[in-house]
C-alpha cells in the first residue's frame, strides 16, 4: 500500500484531531498523486489512512485513525451517516448540504441536494480519484435523477486538477425548482455560486424572519435569499448585488413567489450604503451578508476595513429599533475578531447596539470541533437602541 511518513509535529496534528498534515510535516512519500496511503509516524507507529496531495500544501487528509482501513464499505458508512444526519434535522426545504467535506469525515467532498439532484464539489487530488465510488454509492443510496460535478473551484489549480463542470450521473437540468421554507426558487446549477445557492444562511434567513419589518435594505443579496425570505414581513424590499445576472434572477424569483414589495438594484453595495446615506434615507431592517472579504491571512487587514466601513453605515441607515443582520463568510476573520469590527463601528457611529443573537452556518454545513477551518460563517442580529 502507498505510504507517507509524517513528523513529530505531523503526529502531534493529527492526535489533536485535525485531519491535515502539511507538506512541511511529511518526512518521506511512497505514494503518487491521488493515493489512498497509510499514514505513519516517526516511530512507525500507524496512524491511519489518508488522501494524499502531490501538490497542494495540505499533503495528507485523514480519512481514518488508527488500523481501520478507508475501504469501500467505511465510505458507504460515511455517506449513509451523513445523509441519516440530514434527513433527522427535517429541513423545511428542498436544497440542502448532504455532505460537508471535514464535518462529515469525507475531507474536501462537498454534495448539495437540489430536489432530484446533486452536486458535487471533489476539492483535492485524492478526493477527484475517489469521485467515480462516490457517485456511484450516491445513484445507489439516493437513486437522483441525476448528479453534477461543479469542480471549478479554484482550490483545484492548487490540486493540479482540471476546473471542470459535468454531469457524472443521468441528466440534470439547466434549471432546477426547489424550495426552502416557503420560498421557490429556480436554481441554475450550472452557472450559479457555490453550486447553485448559498444554503448555509437558510437558518439565518428563517431568525432574520422573526425581526424584519417596515423598510429592508439587503445587500449581497445575490438570487434575493434574504430579500424574499423576510419579504413577507416588509412593507418595502430593496435588494442590492453587484451582478446583472444575480439582480436579474432576484425579480424572477421574486416574481415566482407573488411578492410585489421586492425592487432588485444592480450596484456597488459601498457606492449605493454611501448614496442611501446622502440621501438621508433609513430602514427598519438590514443585511450585510458580503463575500468572504479575507480570503487569506494576507487580506485580513483590509477585509476588517470594508467589514467595518459597511458595518458603520448600516448602523448609520438604521433606524432607533431596527435590527441589523450582519455576516461574515471570511474563516480568516473569527468571531471575535468580527464582533470586535462591529463594535468600533457602533462605537463611530455613536450608537448603541445589543446582540440579539449570535448565529452560523446552518447544522447541515456542521463545524467540527477540533478543525477550526470548518467555522467560517458568523452571523450576528443586532438592535440599534434608542
Ligand atoms: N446574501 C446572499 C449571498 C451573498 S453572496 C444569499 O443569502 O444568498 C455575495 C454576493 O455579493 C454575490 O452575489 C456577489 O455578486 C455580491 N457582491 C460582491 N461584491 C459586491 C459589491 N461590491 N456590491 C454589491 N454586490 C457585491
Amino acid at each position: 500500500m502507498p505510504t507517507v511518513i509524517v513528523n513529530k509535529r505531523g503526529e502531534d496534528r493529527i492526535e489533536s484531531g485535525h485531519p491535515w498534515i502539511y507538506r512541511s510535516d511529511v518526512a518521506e512519500v511512497r505514494a503518487e498523486a491521488g493515493d489512498i496511503v497509510r499514514v505513519s509516524g516517526p516511530r512507525n507507529r500507524v496512524l491511519g489512512e489518508a488522501l494524499f496531495s502531490d501538490r497542494s500544501q495540505i499533503a495528507v487528509r485523514m480519512l481514518t485513525r488508527g488500523e481501520a482501513k478507508a475501504d469501500e464499505a467505511l465510505l458507504r458508512r460515511r455517506l449513509e451517516q451523513a445523509i441519516a444526519f440530514r434527513e433527522a434535522l427535517k429541513i423545511e426545504g428542498s436544497a440542502y448540504r448532504l455532505i460537508h467535506g471535514e464535518a462529515d469525515l469525507l475531507p474536501s467532498l462537498v454534495v448539495d441536494r437540489y430536489g432530484d439532484y446533486l452536486v458535487l464539489q471533489a476539492l483535492s487530488q485524492g478526493m477527484d480519484t475517489l469521485t467515480p465510488r462516490i457517485v456511484a454509492l450516491l445513484a445507489e443510496v439516493l437513486a437522483p435523477k441525476g448528479i453534477l460535478a461543479r469542480n471549478d473551484p479554484r482550490v483545484r489549480l492548487l490540486e493540479g486538477l482540471e476546473q471542470k463542470v459535468e454531469v457524472l450521473h443521468g441528466e440534470v437540468p439547466a434549471t432546477i425548482e426547489v424550495t426552502e421554507g416557503r420560498v421557490h426558487y429556480a436554481v441554475d446549477p450550472f452557472h450559479g455560486q457555490k453550486t447553485g445557492l448559498f444554503l448555509d444562511q437558510r437558518e439565518n434567513r428563517t431568525a432574520a424572519a422573526n425581526y424584519a419589518s417596515g423598510r429592508l435594505l439587503d445587500t449581497f443579496s445575490y438570487n434575493g435569499g434574504f430579500a424574499l425570505a423576510l419579504a413577507p414581513q416588509c412593507d418595502e424590499v430593496i435588494a442590492i448585488d453587484i451582478s446583472e445576472d444575480a439582480v436579474a434572477r432576484i425579480r424572477s424569483n421574486a416574481e415566482r413567489n407573488g411578492l410585489n414589495n421586492v425592487q432588485a438594484r444592480a450596484m456597488n453595495v459601498f457606492d449605493e450604503l454611501r448614496e442611501l446615506e446622502r440621501r438621508g434615507e433609513q430602514f427598519d431592517t438590514i443585511v450585510l451578508d458580503p463575500p468572504a472579504f479575507a480570503k487569506n491571512k494576507a487580506s485580513v487587514p483590509k477585509a476588517l476595513s470594508g467589514y467595518k466601513e459597511i458595518n458603520l453605515r448600516g448602523l448609520k441607515l438604521l433606524k432607533p429599533g431596527g435590527y441589523l443582520v450582519t455576516c461574515s463568510c471570511s474563516y480568516n476573520v473569527g468571531e471575535s475578531a468580527f464582533a470586535d469590527v462591529i463594535a468600533s463601528a457602533a462605537a463611530d457611529a455613536r450608537v448603541d447596539v445589543t446582540v440579539v443573537e449570535k448565529r452560523m452556518q446552518a447544522r447541515d454545513h456542521p463545524v467540527l470541533m477540533t478543525v477550526p477551518e470548518t467555522y467560517y460563517l458568523k452571523c450576528f442580529i443586532l438592535r440599534k437602541l434608542g
